[in-house]
């Protein structure tokens, strides 16, 4: 298509081709560089870690080096316009209709992208001066932890963005502490937590953050730096961002308070990280202000700890292979709403600690329970309301359409309507009473101003207008009639001139370069062109078809047109930020209002679960027992039931033995400790099943769910394990025993009485003695040691011996039945080991040849004759004939020297140097005496 008269160019400088896209520079001598390119290079370099959206007219353009990049990850056209210091220019462009579908790709790519708009009419450039440039400016960057667009977002996933703080406790101590602070700006969520170098995974494993910022120095540190390159989306920042005497001053201006103290006593170092985030929201949301609640310490002790390790193992949020099918989040959600889906997944991946906690929102869950209809009522209510708290954030930070104030609008609305229905149920529990309050909470009259001034029918932008409703403002109402007006008159207009110039297919017609013209097929063109009607038709263009005309009425009613819908619209895009003050200005309430909503869905999911799959209420307090009655495994039954398979119930009890009787001596203070199961059964006899079904019930009852159980008694968990053995980890390239031996390390360097340890099949990824030898220090050491409750799978059968030692150590094994030289898998848990392998029956089962599996059982038979013959008891193991103890004398010297000590009189240092001493002891005696 080509143009004879370019016209209502942009900018001043580079032409435009057909489609309104402007070709960025003049393609001027090699080596002088245009004043747009410089305006370019000046905002690329100040903005040089992310690409940049160069807005042109209707499209973001890229250049150089950024436009190689985008055109390959987003498969668009890499062209070439202009020359740089006589060089082409590489260029791509996006039209800014579809910006955020290719931003939403560049992010996921882990790409940054800077957002640089047009400041000014390019009329406005023009009147400086032909030579000027459009001014423009970076307006926002773009990165994975501060979204806000709903195109841009997982719905039912927070959205976190999360800066690590670290500090040394002291110059001669390499402990170092961490503090993490959190936000999600499309939620406006803040909180903070300290941890050490031990949990530090864990916490990040439990938040999945979009986006990590730490200080460079921190980014660069040893041990740490492989860790980070392990992480997605790390973003190192300069140590101003981290600078820890700043900090303060930088929150306390952000939220406009006087003083830190506002957020309680936060530490100095968790004051750094909050001031990370807020001075990183600032930087990439340039001058837009997100609504972010005030930062909220999350102390560490509230929550389960579950490491990563462990949380990918029993597959809470998604499965081994990455889905969110088949995940326990998958399997138990019933929420109606979005907010209610995050807040599942936030309360799943923290369970809580604090059995009096965790009993308020089993009341709330259990009021649903006992209550259908209001159950019922409360989630056709709750379908009914939007994402208020994405809705608001967008309007805070300028990013909303009209959906959004209509969003804020039924949002209100279901939540006064919910309140009123869950105000008719008698005594509602404290967790449900709060919630209505704070449904309540929004101003109604904001709502009905919204109702009022909001058209039925609503456009995604706002810059498309015709969302106000008509009769809501006079003024609109006038200009819209002239603009509806003047569009009957061009209809006329087209009659006349059909008529005046006999041709009766002439049309007129808009776009964006000619405005209205008349369109003619090219066999009428010369008609036009020639006395006398060219006298009223202007030529403007000839394409291939069609010859193009325009008129001096035509312009006249062109102008007129124009500025009535540009006053039209500038009118509703007034009332549109009116009505998106009067929103922000309601923001507390609203939040508050949302985050009700999310609990009463949860609460009300929850319930909706309990009693659709026959769940009971878990009785949680602050002992160690662990008792479980016909527990199921949450995932496991589900899939099972969809073919119609029952899944078979099973018991567990790890509570401490009953105190002996009579009692220790008074004031010695007995202490019992759990249990450890030690599963012994053939392969898929139902033991992993088994294992991580307590686990999964240990976490569902301290989220505040009910449980797959009859009958469900906990004393809290404070930290869950689960490692399986020889698990496929060389995409990691580490061997996969390394990997085991390193996760069962952590264990029992970690793990204490309160604790509740899986392990599955450890010591399977060596030889035998190895493995056998690894597994049964490892029983001895939970069982002396760490003292937790513990269920331990393994297919060593040799095992099975330590039960006659350790008097907490309990042999169970999964019940299988032969029958008629088949296996059959009973899947039901009793007291007792198993008394064969039965593996050559399972690989019969899994379809191995007959004659293989004849010559195994001949095999088999010589081997257990054999093993008669020479009886090897377990006393004649190594690891049983040298139980570890200290020698006399060490244990003596060590008491004379502990005993010397007085705690409370001692100094830091005065510890330091007793250790030193203790240590000097240890070595100067004997090992063996
Ligand atoms: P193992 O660890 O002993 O080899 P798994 O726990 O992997 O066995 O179980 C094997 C299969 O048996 C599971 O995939 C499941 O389908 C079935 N299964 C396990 N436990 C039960 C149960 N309690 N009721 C019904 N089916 C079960
Ligand atoms: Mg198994």
């Amino acid at each position: 298509m080509a143009l004879t008269h370019p016209i209502g160019m942009s900018e001043p400088e580079p032409p435009k081709d057909g489609d309104g896209r402007v070709a960025p520079i003049a393609s001027g001598e090699a080596g002088r560089v245009t004043p747009m390119m410089e305006q370019y290079i000046e905002i690329k370099a100040a903005n040089p870690d992310c690409l940049l959206f160069y807005r042109m007219g209707d499209f973001y353009e890229l250049f150089f080096e950024d436009a190689e990049i985008a055109s390959r990850a987003l498969g668009i056209m890499l062209t070439k316009r202009g020359k740089h210091l006589g060089a082409d220019i590489p260029m791509c462009g996006v039209p800014v209709e579809r910006a955020d579908e290719y931003l939403h790709r560049l992010i996921a790519l882990g790409h940054r992208v800077a957002v640089c708009e047009q400041l000014e009419d390019p009329a406005e450039a023009k009147k400086r001066g032909p030579k000027s440039v459009v001014r423009r400016d970076v307006v926002r960057l773009v990165t994975p932890g501060t979204l806000t667009e709903d195109t841009l977002l997982d719905a039912k996933r927070n959205n976190y963005l999360l800066a690590v703080a670290r500090a040394r406790l002291s110059s001669i101590s390499e402990e170092t502490r961490f503090a993490l602070a959190w936000i999600d700006i499309s939620t406006g969520e803040f909180r903070i937590t300290e941890c050490d170098r031990l949990t530090l995974a864990a916490e990040i494993a439990r938040l999945e953050p979009s986006e990590i910022i730490v200080s460079d120095a921190l980014y660069s540190e040893g041990d740490l730096a492989p860790y980070w390159r392990s992480l997605a989306a790390v973003t190192p920042l300069t140590r101003d961002v981290f600078d820890a005497a700043t900090a303060e001053r930088r929150l306390t201006s952000f939220f406009a308070v006087a003083t830190s103290e506002a957020f309680g006593a936060l530490t100095r170092l968790e004051l750094t990280a909050a001031a990370a985030c807020v001075t990183y929201v600032e930087r990439t949301q340039i001058g837009k202000r997100p609504p972010l609640s005030p930062p909220l310490r999350e102390a560490a002790s509230a929550t389960m700890a579950i490491d990563q390790a462990t949380r990918g193992n029993l597959e809470l949020m998604r499965t081994l292979s990455g889905e969110r099918r088949g995940s326990l989040l998958d399997a138990i959600d019933r929420t109606v709403t979005a907010a209610g889906s995050r807040l599942l997944a936030q309360r799943l991946s923290a369970p809580l600690t604090d059995p009096a906690a965790i009993a308020k929102r089993l009341d709330a869950v259990a009021a649903f329970v006992d209550d259908v209809a209001l159950r019922a009522e409360t989630r056709s209510r709750l379908a009914a309301a939007p994402d208020l708290a994405r809705a608001l954030a967008r309007i805070a930070v300028g990013r909303a359409g009209p959906r959004d104030l209509a969003g804020i609008r039924d949002g209100i609305l279901a939540a006064a309507e919910l309140a009123r229905a869950l105000g008719a149920s008698k005594e509602p529990p404290a967790e449900i009473e709060q919630a209505m309050q704070s449904c309540r909470r929004p101003d109604g009259m904001l709502a009905a101003e919204l109702s009022a001034a909001l058209a039925a029918e609503l456009p995604a932008f706002k810059r498309d207008g015709s969302f106000v409703r008509e009769g809501y403002d006079k003024t609109l109402d006038e200009l819209r009639a002239l603009r509806d007006e003047s569009r009957r008159v061009i209809a006329a207009l087209q009659a006349r001139y059909a008529e005046e110039t006999g041709v009766r297919i002439l049309k007129i017609r808009h776009n964006n370069v000619l405005g209205y013209f008349v369109e003619v097929t090219a066999q009428y063109g010369d008609r036009l062109m020639a006395v006398p009607l060219s006298a009223t038709f202007i030529h403007r263009q000839t394409l291939a078809g069609q010859v193009r005309f325009t008129t001096a009425e035509l312009g006249e009613l062109e102008a007129k047109i124009a500025s009535a819908a540009e006053r039209a619209l500038g009118l509703e895009l007034y009332i549109f930020e009116r009505l998106a003050a009067s929103v922000i200005a309601e923001t507390e309430p609203i939040k508050d209002c949302a985050e009700a909503l999310a609990r009463l869905d949860v609460a009300a999911a929850l319930a909706h679960l309990a009693s659709e799959r026959d769940y009971a209420r878990p009785h949680v307090d602050d002992s160690l027992d662990f008792v479980i009655e016909g527990g199921r495994h949450a995932v496991v039954e589900q899939a099972l039931s969809k073919d119609g398979t029952p899944f078979v119930a099973n018991d567990c009890d790890l509570s401490p033995p009953p105190p002996p009787s009579p009692p220790p001596q008074a004031g010695e203070g007995w202490m019992g400790a759990g249990r450890i199961w030690l599963m012994t059964g053939p392969n898929m006899a139902g033991k992993s099943t088994f294992l991580r079904q307590n686990a999964l019930i240990a976490i569902l009852a301290q989220m505040g769910s009910f449980v797959p159980a009859k009958h469900a008694a906990l004393g809290v968990v404070d930290r869950l394990f689960s490692r399986v053995g020889a698990a496929d980890d060389l995409a990691r390239g580490r061997s996969t025993f390394m990997v085991e031996m390193v996760e069962t390390a952590a264990i029992l360097n970690q793990a204490g009485a309160r604790a509740l340890v899986i392990l599955d099949e450890i010591g399977r990824g060596t030889a035998t003695f190895d493995g056998l030898s690894i597994a049964w220090a490892t029983v001895e050491h939970l069982h002396d040691v760490n003292k937790c409750r513990a269920l331990f799978a393994t297919h060593f059968h040799e095992l099975t011996a330590l039960a006659a030692r350790l008097p907490r150590l309990h042999n169970a094994t999964v019940k299988v039945k032969e029958w008629q030289g088949e296996v059959v898998f009973l899947h039901e848990v009793t007291a007792g080991a198993a008394d064969r392998s039965y593996g050559i029956q399972v690989a019969k089962l899994a379809g191995l040849p007959a004659s293989v599996i004849e010559r195994a059982k001949i095999v088999l038979a010589k081997l257990e004759q054999e093993d008669r013959a020479a009886p090897k008891g377990f006393e004649d193991l190594p690891l049983f004939a040298a139980p570890y103890k200290p020698s006399a004398a060490m244990q003596e010297a060590a008491h004379d020297l502990i005993t010397a000590l007085n705690p409370d009189d001692m100094s830091p240092r005065d510890a330091m140097e007793a250790l030193y001493r203790l240590k000097e002891q240890l070595a100067k005696t004997p090992k063996d005496s």
